[in-house]
C-alpha cells in the first residue's frame, strides 16, 4: 500500500452487495475502507488494487447504482492492474442526499456555481485524488466509469445520456450509425465516453483515434461559469488538465463496458 494513504485507509469489514457478488475476484486483490466525515456526510469507499501492479489504470465509480460499473473495474484491474475507488451508497445514486459526482467543488464560490453541490467538500475532493494519484500510471488519464439509462428521455440529468443529444456544450461524435434499442453494443446510442476540455472545438486529432477503434465520443465544453463540480470540471477547470476519459453504456451492458475498456487502454 502506498504511503501517502496508509492513514487514510482501514480494513474492509462489512460487505457490500457488489462485494459479495465478486467474493472470489476480489480474493486475489488488495481491498481497504476509505471513510471520513465531512459535514454532515460520513463517506465511505470501497478501495480495490492489485497487488502484483498497483501502479496502472485507476477508475473512480461515483454511483453504487452503477452495478456493472463495478464489475468492469474488476475485470480493468484484474486484467491491467491499477485499482478503483467506488463509493459504497447502499445500491443508491445519491449519498444522503449528495451526488457524489457533483462534489468536487472545495470553496462557497463552487457551491454556489454549482447548483447540484450542497456544501463545499473541500476534504472529499483531497482524499479522493491523494487515492487516484498514488495508484495511477502518469500515462494514463483520469477514468471514470457510469451506466445510464437507455434512450435520453425521461427526467434529464446523468441517468439520460445518449449520442442522439447534443447541446451547444456537449458535442456528439459517433463512430458508427447510432443505433437505439436495448444494449446493442459499440452502436448504442448509450455505448459512449466523455472527454472534455475548455475549448469550444474539441481536439479532432483525439476524437478520430477513438472513433477509428469504434468508440462513440461525447465531447463537454468546459467553463468555469458552467462549472456542476462533477469530476470531469474539477479535472480540466482546478487541475488544468483534459486528460480525462469516463466510459459509459447502458445500464447492465457489462460486455460493452468492457469491449470499450480494452479499446480505450490500447491507446496508452
Ligand atoms: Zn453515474
Amino acid at each position: 500500500m502506498p504511503a501517502s494513504i496508509a492513514s487514510m485507509t482501514k480494513e474492509f469489514t462489512t460487505p457490500t452487495n457488489d462485494t459479495l457478488r465478486h467474493t472470489r475476484a476480489l480474493s486475489s486483490l488488495c481491498v481497504k475502507e476509505l471513510s471520513f466525515r465531512e459535514g454532515k456526510y460520513h463517506w465511505r469507499m470501497l478501495l480495490v488494487w492489485n497487488p502484483q501492479q498497483p501502479k496502472g489504470a485507476f477508475w473512480y465509480l461515483p454511483h453504487d447504482n452503477e452495478n456493472v460499473a463495478f464489475d468492469s473495474a474488476l475485470y480493468a484491474t484484474r486484467t491491467y492492474g491499477g485499482g478503483f475507488l467506488s463509493v459504497i451508497s447502499n445500491d443508491e445514486r445519491l449519498f444522503g442526499g449528495q451526488d457524489p459526482n457533483r462534489n468536487f467543488g472545495t470553496t462557497a464560490a463552487h457551491t454556489r456555481v454549482c447548483s447540484e453541490q450542497k456544501y463545499p467538500a473541500p476534504l472529499y475532493v483531497a482524499h479522493v485524488f491523494k487515492v487516484i494519484d498514488a495508484f495511477r500510471e502518469r500515462s494514463y488519464p483520469y477514468l471514470a466509469l457510469h451506466t445510464n439509462s437507455n434512450g435520453y428521455t425521461g427526467n434529464g440529468g446523468e441517468g439520460h445520456i445518449s449520442m442522439l443529444q447534443s447541446s451547444s456544450t456537449v458535442l456528439s461524435y459517433p463512430a458508427h450509425a447510432i443505433r437505439q434499442g436495448q444494449r446493442l453494443g459499440l452502436s448504442d446510442e448509450d455505448s459512449l465516453i466523455f472527454i472534455a476540455s475548455t475549448t469550444r472545438t474539441p481536439n479532432l486529432a483525439k476524437i478520430k483515434r477513438f472513433n477509428a477503434l469504434g468508440i462513440n465520443v461525447k465531447y463537454e465544453w468546459v467553463n468555469a461559469n458552467r462549472n456542476d463540480c462533477s469530476m470531469s470540471n474539477y479535472v480540466v477547470l482546478t487541475l488544468g488538465s483534459s486528460a480525462y476519459i469516463n466510459i459509459e453504456v447502458e445500464h447492465g451492458d457489462s460486455d460493452t463496458q468492457k469491449a470499450i475498456i480494452d479499446k480505450v487502454l490500447s491507446l496508452y
